[in-house]
């Protein structure tokens, strides 16, 4: 860094006078620039520049509660800096040795009733985060959030990524929203959402040829609800809380917190390429554990019968069958789906259960959260929604040494819910089970802040190919999406890697995976989850070649480090993940004709690897590649095919 951007830097993290009007923070390395004042009316702003180029418009600020209005007639009446710098480990997200560095800015308003409200704002080399922070003050120990005045706004050359939030009590069994709706690429701002409710988190959004903004939100707990974004109005995506509707219509959509306290991390990456959009790491760092646990939690992968032979193979003799192949192929665990309570009964399952210890598999089981949100009847249903009967399960779990549950069909985003997911979590781990949450809201920093928390769907997962054609058709538009946006953010249990050709029991009917089978391959490292459940079935020991076999058996559910390599959303990508001393390098092409890459590849720089792509004829194959000194390798990515490149050992 040149000594006069150095000094600029210092100056404006630490040297604001505290009666100035404009405040500027800057990035440690100085390319991100966010700037926070007020305009005539009092209103609270921010505009974010990246080397020197403008790409966050003027955004809305602040709140209105019970206690008072924070979003008009302020004064920006203080503010103080520092530097927050901190190492930490995680063993479940895209990264294991974190270091975040980022300039702290504290801005101080002050409203006509002389009452101040504080907005955070960290600022690290590609990304924003901020919060508000409310103080005891004027005899309130308590404050109601009526709505937030935080808003979104882009340059008008941007084109959005977004995936639309769903009506309350509609889909099946009324139980959406669930994060399960579809994704529209490179859309106008200005077009409307499906359903007039804005869009969930994340979005990215498209800058031109500036580069990209990803948005959305983190270390959201018990103490607010789930927020989204509203529709495009007025040149701003508003900050919006959930619909009335959602929860059966019971609780409130108004978060509400204790004072001194404060809202959750709203978060902006930003960069010239998707690079910093891949590779960030802001939805862990700014969260912290809310508790600890001494249990050793192990990821892994497991088998689950439910995914390919659906609700007739929750019976005793298939679930043996699936925790034999989980032992074939080396898995670590079995997931038991829905209607296990009633169709094996509690007395079997502990036999079951015995039976799959005895072969080294460990199992998870399925559980209904509700409860009165939906109209969910697969069981077992009414044992998560109430703690006294919850912990009764959860010691019947422990005592059969279950070792995690997956909760199904949650009811919205709204505090009560958020109270919900924290519960469920927090006395699971007391009983020493992890966790996967499916037809839920998105984790905003849970692998972070809850130790046992390991998965959850909120993405149209791969039990869609098996109700409809449809989505089979879209597989792979959907893939190259994932990594770039929602799985960017936070873990995905997508329950994919299919090695049937047709989507049913048999293998020959039902519907029609497009894909190649290196392209499923593919997916296993692009869709990061430290438990991954495939959707393998026993025939898959016979009719799969054992190339693909083999390469599910051996790749990682956890890493060490992640690199953008190549892509764009929609269309194909290409990402790089560590793992020990092993690199992966994984590329899909949602595309119908081939993309020839050409690649950079300093971690593979003059060594032999091995090389899964797709033959004339769509078949997998396996083969030494051996990498040029400067690292750089062509690869051609067929329609609806992909590649593998993996370190020799
Ligand atoms: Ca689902």
């Amino acid at each position: 860094m040149k000594f006069s951007s150095l000094l600029f830097a210092v100056l404006t993290a630490f040297s604001i006078p505290a009666a100035a009007q404009v405040v500027v923070v800057n990035s440690p390395d100085s390319l991100l620039s966010v700037t926070i004042q007020c305009n005539e009316a009092g209103e609270p702003y921010y505009v974010a520049d990246y080397n020197g180029k403008r790409m966050v418009e003027a955004s809305p600020l602040g709140l209105r509660t019970n206690n008072g209005d924070y979003s008009q007639s302020l004064k920006l009446t203080g503010n103080k800096g520092s530097q927050i710098s901190k190492s930490y480990q995680q063993d479940r997200i895209k990264a294991s040795n974190i270091s975040y560095n980022a300039n702290e800015q504290v801005c101080t308003f002050t409203n006509n009733d002389g009452l101040t409200m504080d907005v955070i704002f960290r600022v690290s080399n590609n990304d924003i985060a901020f919060c508000y922070a409310l103080p005891h003050e004027n005899g309130r120990s308590s404050v109601t959030v009526l709505d937030e005045k935080t808003g979104f706004a882009f340059p008008q050359q941007t084109t959005t990524f977004l995936t639309p939030q769903s009506d309350a009590m509609i889909g099946w069994k009324r139980t959406k929203p669930s994060y399960e709706e579809e994704y529209v690429a490179d859309a106008p701002m200005t077009a409307p959402s499906k359903y007039g409710h804005g869009y969930t988190f994340p979005g990215l959004f498209r800058i031109g040829d500036d580069g990209w903004v990803l948005v959305t939100e983190t270390g959201v707990d018990s103490r607010y609800c789930g927020s989204r974004l509203g529709e495009y109005e007025n040149g701003v995506f508003p900050l919006a809380f959930p619909m009335a509707e959602e929860n059966n219509g019971n609780g409130s959509v108004a978060p509400a917190f204790a004072l001194p306290g404060k809202t959750p991390w709203r978060t902006l990456t930003i960069g010239e390429t998707l690079q910093p959009i891949v590779e960030t790491t802001i939805p862990w760092d700014v969260v912290e554990p809310l508790y600890t646990t001494d249990n050793n939690y192990q990821m892994g992968k497991g088998t689950w019968s439910w995914i390919l032979w659906q609700d007739d193979s929750i019976n005793y003799e298939d679930q043996v069958k699936y925790i034999d192949l989980a032992k074939a192929m080396g898995f670590k665990y079995v997931l038991i789906d829905n209607w296990w309570d009633e169709n094996i009964g509690y007395e079997r399952m502990e036999q079951l259960i015995k039976y799959a210890q005895s072969q080294g598999v460990d199992v998870f089981l399925w559980y209904s959260s509700s409860g009165y949100w939906n109209d969910i009847v697969q069981g077992p249903t009414n044992k998560m929604d109430n703690s006294i009967i919850r912990k009764r399960e959860m010691k019947w779990l422990q005592s059969q040494g279950v070792k995690g549950i997956k909760v199904d069909f949650f009811g919205g985003d709204k505090q009560e819910t958020m109270r919900l997911y924290e519960d469920i979590l927090n006395e699971a781990n007391d009983h020493d089970l992890m966790v996967i949450f499916h037809g839920c809201t998105l984790p905003r920093g849970w692998e972070r802040m809850y130790p046992n928390f390991v998965g959850s769907e909120a993405v149209l997962a791969s039990e869609n190919m098996i109700f409809d054609q449809h989505h089979c058709d879209v597989e792979a538009f959907n893939a190259t999406l994932h990594p770039f946006i929602r799985n960017s953010v936070a873990c995905m249990e997508y329950g994919g890697s299919f090695m049937n050709k047709r989507l049913n029991r048999g293998n020959d009917g039902g519907t029609h995976r497009r894909t190649s089978d290196i392209f499923q391959l593919a997916t296993a490292v692009l869709y990061q989850n430290p438990v991954q459940n495939f959707a393998l079935a026993p025939n898959n020991l016979t009719d799969t070649p054992q190339i693909c076999l083999d390469f599910l058996s051996d790749v990682p559910t956890t890493w060490d480090e992640v690199r953008y390599i190549d892509g764009y959303p929609g269309k194909y990508a290409v990402i790089a993940r560590r793992s020990g001393n092993e690199w992966y390098v994984a590329g899909i092409n949602a595309t119908d004709k081939e993309v020839k890459l050409k690649l950079d590849l300093p971690m593979f720089a003059g060594s032999e690897v091995k090389c899964y792509s797709d033959d004339k004829a769509m078949q997998p194959q396996l083969k030494q590649l051996k990498i040029k000194a400067n690292g750089k390798t062509d690869m051609v990515l067929k329609p609806e095919g992909g590649m593998v490149l993996v370190s020799s050992k």
